[in-house]
């Protein structure tokens, strides 16, 4: 791995970038494209350009993976970075696109990764992956596993983890957009890459947006995504036609009152119990105010208070997160908690209102059903119909809805990263596999990313005009 690694940027450096790319290809072994492979498999002679990586079953659709892309996931792995912060990350992933012949431009809303790939008159389709990590201690056990550590805004150093799996679209991203070079002869049209920075803190999709992302760079038609799933098995994509996540709204209540002695209640409004008062009065919203078919989540995240047994203090703070599909349904929520929270300091005599103040807000990702119906057909084409599942919608929330809501039809689909095995042990005795964000999260790395690579691949080249197989 670390010869062809050598070899290829050393000898890039001389050539033209078409030949580069070209001769990348042949290192990457990525010269037998989804299609040609599925020819291939439909004759019964499927023959990959190198020998696969670990020799994986794959089926003749799903060509198998080459160990520089795994090398290239586990140097992501071992390496991640927190939001906002994605510097390396970000170099790594431009210097792979100007290798295969991308137009790339970095610094895109921060740290974001823009590659244009001109391939004569057609649509142009955008492909999304995020960039950063999240503050987790890995402690999945693996060989590979991050021991980094890094100083978060505050100052406070902290555990770095790709416990979402944003090292799993990346490096799909990136065997996709060799795929794509490789096809270029079949296809027509513009292909937009993009590395997005700071999903975690949903801040940026909106910052690549806000530095001209449809207006300095070709506007897709299309934006396709995908995001990995414990609860979809390894080789399977799930898709969500509608709403899959839901918005996400940060809300901060400052409770005022009057402190004083502990001893000496009837000279305070004591903010505690007003506290503890709302946050019950807060999920009567879901459960009185809300239409049961409309899903929401009122959940008090934090509450703080005090610093003394016996002393009543002036204010209390809370941090709520709410989640929604619907606009209508949002605004109700959010409108609810603004009342209840006034109501509650009134009926306990406050002399000042709560303040109430939403910090951080995205809104629900929708992916448009006539194009999920699109990208199935062509991932049922390509993986077999059995592989593509329809998958729930998630209350969790992502910023990828921005790229919608901006004009432009998007869908985003589900990677199945769990390993088959134990996710039917776990379903069968009721459990649930480490989530994502958990410490434990960990894909079933080499099947996750050949399927990953097949259906973006398999989705691009559909929408391109090509069909996938
Ligand atoms: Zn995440
Ligand atoms: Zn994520």
């Amino acid at each position: 791995m670390r010869r062809a690694r050598r070899r290829s940027s050393s000898a890039t450096a001389a050539l033209a970038p078409a030949a580069a790319a070209a001769l990348l290809l042949c290192l990457a072994g990525a010269a037998s494209g989804p299609t040609a492979a599925a020819e291939a498999g439909a004759k019964g002679a499927a023959a990959p350009a190198m020998p696969a990586a670990g020799g994986g079953a794959a089926s003749a659709a799903v060509p198998d993976l080459d160990p520089e892309l795994v090398a290239f996931y586990v140097d992501l792995h071992r390496n991640p970075e927190l939001s906002l912060h994605e510097e390396k990350t970000a170099a790594k992933l431009a210097e792979r696109l100007r290798w295969l012949g991308f137009e790339v431009t970095t610094g895109v809303g921060g740290t974001g990764v823009v590659g244009v790939l001109r391939n004569g008159a057609g649509p142009t389709v955008m492909l999304r992956t995020e960039l950063d990590a999240l503050p987790v201690e890995e402690k999945t056990g693996l060989p590979y596993a991050s021991t980094v550590k890094a100083r978060n805004d505050a100052g406070l150093e902290v555990p770095v983890m790709h416990a979402c799996g944003h090292d799993v679209h990346m490096t799909v991203w990136v065997g996709t957009a060799a795929r794509m070079v490789q096809a270029r002869g079949s296809w027509h049209g513009t292909l937009v890459l993009i590395a997005q920075p700071a999903e975690e803190v949903v801040k940026g999709a909106k910052a690549m947006l806000a530095d001209g992302l449809y207006r300095r760079f070709p506007k897709p038609d299309y934006v396709v995504a995908l995001h990995d799933s414990p609860r979809v098995p390894a080789g399977k994509i799930g898709y969500t036609p509608g709403y899959l996540l839901a918005s996400s709204d940060s809300v901060d209540v400052t409770i005022y009152g009057k402190g004083g002695h502990g001893a000496a209640p009837q000279t305070t409004v004591d903010p505690v119990v007003i506290a503890a008062r709302t946050v019950l009065a807060l999920q009567t919203i879901v459960s009185r105010e809300n239409d049961p078919q409309e899903p929401a989540v009122v959940t008090v995240g934090s509450i703080h208070g005090g610093t003394k047994h016996n002393i009543i203090p002036d204010e209390v703070k809370l941090q709520l997160t709410v989640r929604t599909y619907s606009p209508g349904v949002r605004r109700h929520v959010l409108d609810a908690i603004a009342r209840i929270a006034r109501a509650e300091a009134a009926a306990a005599g406050a002399a000042r209102e709560p303040a109430v103040a939403v910090v951080e807000s995205t809104a629900a990702t929708w992916n448009d059903p006539k194009l999920t119906e699109r990208v199935v057909a062509a991932l049922r084409r390509q993986l077999g119909a059995g592989n593509v599942v329809e998958a729930r919608r998630e209350m969790a929330s992502e910023d990828f809805s921005e790229y919608g809501l901006a004009g432009v039809p998007a869908v985003m689909v589900r990677l199945g990263a769990a390993d088959p095995e134990a996710l039917a042990k776990a379903t069968a005795a009721g459990v649930e596999l480490p989530s994502l964000h958990s410490s434990l999260f960990a894909p079933d790395r080499d099947p996750t990313l050949r399927t990953g690579v097949a259906a973006e691949t398999a989705m691009l080249l559909d929408l391109f005009g090509k069909p996938a197989g």
